[in-house]
């Protein structure tokens, strides 16, 4: 059979691994780290840097086709392992979500509402844009930002100059605050000849920047729900997308709110492994593959939480709790904010 590359050794790795072995591939991580969640569950693992030319060579000759499970794959590695072997999702999806700024611009290029943004480097241009945008505003990298990391709130304008501070040089958006009532994602998903299905939206709660709960179905009139799905289906024909794609958008009473997107698998769409015939994990790899995508209509509802840091200390009881399906990654040290595990709970209805 033929073997699936994946560039990162997390637990989303680790579970498109358990995936495409299901369906009877075989899995190769690329990963600098050593004992990663996913190398315990793939076939073979590269242990290597992403600069050792000779290591992405390599890794790139024993697979059949390439995919990711973040975002920010260095450019040189990209290039050279794209030269020697197909990468899915393609280099388009990259380039536009690595850099906050490239992906509002794209984002609203398409058409879709986003928060009003504006690019940041110097304390000048903070201000020019406090000015354009008002407060409150959020100050983001434009770059390896996750889980809330390298984002500052700006409640009045004396809180300014300490926030871009904290961005040590780097460059980074202001975006303004967007009042929502709620937020939702779609985890859609584009087979290799442009077919493209969605699972339901489900919404998220977020403590201190980081995902706590997803729910599914999401608090959405049928209008919303439509509209939350076109709108990632315009995402993925626009990049010409193979693969699983979150898309996480704000309810707001004017419509539907894009706030970012990711070209992977995604933390909200957990749920999908009890909710759904096809979870997320194996949607991705049928269209990383070639294959047709299968059925992601959900047959139930569920609530996803995720087990973060000490956490941990639950799952001896989660263990014995009725409809509820556990998912731990293997990691063997709790860190505050380190995401451990999830579990599936599954709403009985009456
Ligand atoms: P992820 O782990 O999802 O990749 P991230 O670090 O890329 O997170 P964002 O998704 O941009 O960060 O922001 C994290 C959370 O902060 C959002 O889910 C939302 O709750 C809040 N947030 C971000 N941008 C805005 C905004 N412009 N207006 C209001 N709230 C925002
Ligand atoms: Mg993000
Ligand atoms: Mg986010």
């Amino acid at each position: 059979g033929a073997t699936i590359g994946i560039l990162g050794g997390g637990q989303l790795g680790r579970m498109l691994s358990v995936a495409a072995s299901r369906l009877g591939f075989k899995t190769c991580v690329f990963e600098p780290g050593g004992d990663c969640p996913a190398s315990h569950v793939s076939n073979f693992h590269f242990k290597a840097a992403y600069d050792d030319e000779e290591a992405l060579r390599r890794f790139a000759k024993a697979v059949d086709v390439v995919t990711y499970e973040f975002e920010n794959i260095p450019t040189a590695a990209l290039d050279l392992i794209e030269s020697l072997v197909p990468v899915r999702p393609g280099r388009e999806a990259l380039r536009v979500s690595q850099d906050r700024l490239t992906e509002k611009d794209f984002l609203s290029g398409l058409g879709l509402t986003t928060a009003p943004y504006a690019a940041v480097t110097t304390q000048e241009d903070l201000e020019a844009a406090i000015e354009k945008i008002g407060l409150p505003a959020i100050l983001k990298t434009r770059r390896f930002g996750y889980d809330g990391k390298g984002q500052a709130r700006i409640m009045q304008a004396g809180d300014a100059a300490a926030a871009l501070e904290d961005m040590a040089g780097q460059e980074a958006i202001l975006e303004g605050f967007v009042d929502f009532s709620h937020e939702v994602s779609v985890i859609g998903a584009r087979s290799a000849w442009g077919d493209v299905a969605c699972f339901d939206p489900g919404g998220n709660v977020h403590e201190g920047g980081i995902l706590r709960t997803t729910t599914v179905p999401a608090r959405l009139s049928t209008a919303q729900r439509t509209d939350a799905v076109l709108m990632a289906g315009k995402i993925l024909n626009a990049l010409d997308y193979v693969g699983v794609m979150g898309v996480e958008l704000f309810v707001t009473p004017q419509g539907l709110v894009v706030n970012e997107i990711a070209p992977r698998v995604h933390n909200s769409g957990h749920w999908t492994q009890q909710g759904c015939t096809v979870d997320q994990f194996e949607q991705h790899i049928r269209a990383v593959a070639g294959w047709p995508l299968g059925d992601g209509s959900r047959y139930a509802d569920v609530v996803m939480e995720n087990l973060i840091g000490e956490d941990m200390e639950k799952v001896p009881g989660i263990a014995e709790e009725r409809d509820a399906s556990l998912h731990l990654y293997g990691k063997a040290d709790v860190k505050p904010g380190r995401k451990m595990g999830h579990v599936n709970r599954i709403i009985r209805q009456g």
